[in-house]
């Protein structure tokens, strides 16, 4: 079998990252335009697969958007640290089945010591379950799957055998900030996001605890608390710790969405920000994002491991499987057949080692802090959030006064349209704002100066 396609592909892969940081940020085309290109009729007969990769690469470049590079601060997505494209390469080429162990040894084994890596790292139970998933919205299915068989078991009820029908109440209680996947992952597990207790929040997005205590004490029965580390707008951080005492003494499962926030206990410097939260149940965050691994990997860490494998594992031999010699991914996570996710979080935790992982999570920290300094120097900007993670919230004041809402929207397309950044909009607690998320492993001082300069820029022009 000839393997010309891979070595094209990897022509095209490398020539693209070393570009990427020169070509504008955003996607440049249109829909119709993109169409075009790539809407060919199905052949009946196949092309040279050379010849697909390369108009594949030809064909997608105006549509892509380049958040491998250092100046994209939409979203919180980060792009890929080489050793992590590397590792992802091989998984493709290797083909593993991450579900079982007889299926892929190898797969098996670099999982569980990523799954070890992870903990350690985070200073989460070493006697945890862990599990590699898409991304946070399946590691927190997982999560509250464990959660619900834990909080009905409590109360007499074997929800894996007899589902929720006629099963006692499960009351679900979170932050009026909770990320929408929260939501999701509650529809999926038949628990329904209608009929949620919402606690309200300060004005950074955090939830308030007083207000949690105040809202368990009116709950009877199991109960499900979702907190949130890292809003995906401030980057504020609910009182986990604090949270913590409050839902232990009353037998609530404490489960914790970090899709990004997490991050922070892997930096010494940064840990103090969410002291406490390795006394949470279950705990959720994404190796795509901050961590700069390729899509998709999200983790999910379960302190109670017995809950975990009765939600997760195959046939009613749980407990059996639980301890088994081997690991098997099929145990742990809602998939069968995947590929090894592990195999890129192994390389990448590996090559950064402890204080690479401290360092990337610092420096975004201290470039949105940057980022923050450069703006505000400008009268007519206003920074919304405290910035304490990689987020921060901007709205802009119309050179010769107007609405402010309508000109933070003005800015936002005026450079988005420029091209020497990307960056998005949100509305936090009823304004407008620009939000910007650090979290690309190659961002650098130079690279906020320029993209600093470039937001003012399009902030003092009165007309498009
Ligand atoms: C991104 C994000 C999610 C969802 O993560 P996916 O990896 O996209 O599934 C959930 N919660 C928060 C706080 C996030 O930032």
């Amino acid at each position: 079998m000839s393997v010309d396609a891979l070595r094209r592909a990897y022509d095209l892969a490398t020539e693209y990252l070393e570009h990427v940081g020169t070509r504008p940020v955003g996607a440049r085309t249109s829909l119709e335009s993109l169409r075009s290109s790539l809407a060919k009729p199905l052949p009946d007969d196949g092309v040279d697969p050379d010849r697909v990769i390369e108009e594949l690469a030809r064909d997608a470049e105006p549509g892509l958007v380049a958040n491998a590079g250092p100046r994209y601060f939409g979203f919180v997505i980060g792009g890929g640290v080489p050793v992590a494209v590397a590792a992802d390469w091989l998984t493709s080429a290797w083909n593993q089945c991450a579900g079982l162990y007889v299926v892929s040894p190898a797969a098996s084994v670099v999982e569980e010591v990523a799954a070890s890596w992870v903990c350690d790292l985070f200073g989460l139970p070493k006697s945890a379950g862990v599990a590699f998933v898409t991304g946070t919205q399946m590691a927190s299915f997982t999560a509250l799957a464990a959660a619900r068989h834990a909080v009905l078991a409590r109360a007499g009820w074997d929800v894996e055998a007899r589902g929720l029908f006629g099963a006692p109440r499960v009351h679900v209680v979170l932050g009026e900030e909770a990320h929408t996947t929260i939501f999701k992952a509650l529809r999926l597990l038949g628990l329904g996001s209608g009929d949620v207790v919402r606690v309200p929040v300060d004005r950074q997005g955090r939830m308030r605890a007083g207000a949690l205590s105040d809202a368990l004490r009116r709950l009877d029965g199991p109960t499900i608390v979702c907190a949130q580390v890292g809003n995906v707008n401030t980057g504020g951080i609910d009182p986990v710790g604090e949270i913590a005492e409050i839902t232990r003494p009353r037998g609530a499962w404490l489960h914790v969405d970090g899709a990004f926030g997490l991050w922070a206990a892997a930096s010494p410097a940064l840990r103090g920000l969410v002291a406490g939260v390795e006394r949470a149940d279950s705990w959720v965050t994404d190796g795509h994002k901050w961590l700069n691994v390729p899509y998709d990997s999200g983790i999910v860490v379960i302190a109670d491991r017995e809950s975990h494998a009765a939600a997760m594992a195959v046939g009613a031999s749980y407990l059996q499987r639980a301890e088994s010699e081997t690991r098997d991914g099929i145990d742990w996570g809602p998939e069968l057949s995947r590929r090894c996710r592990g195999f890129a979080i192994y390389a990448t935790l590996r090559s950064l080692g402890r204080r690479g992982v401290a360092e990337l999570i610092e420096s975004s920290c201290a470039l949105a802090r940057r980022f923050a300094e450069r703006l505000v120097a400008v009268p007519s900007v206003e920074i919304l959030n405290e910035v304490v993670l990689n987020q921060v919230l901007v709205r802009f004041a119309p050179p010769n006064g107007g609405d402010r809402d309508v000109f933070t929207r003005e800015v936002i397309s005026r450079v988005q349209a420029e091209g020497t950044c990307w960056l998005g909009g949100t509305t936090w607690q009823g304004r407008e704002a620009m939000r910007i998320s650090v979290s690309g492993w190659n961002t650098t001082e130079s690279d906020v100066d320029r993209s600093a300069a470039a937001i003012l820029d399009a902030a003092s022009r009165r007309d498009r």
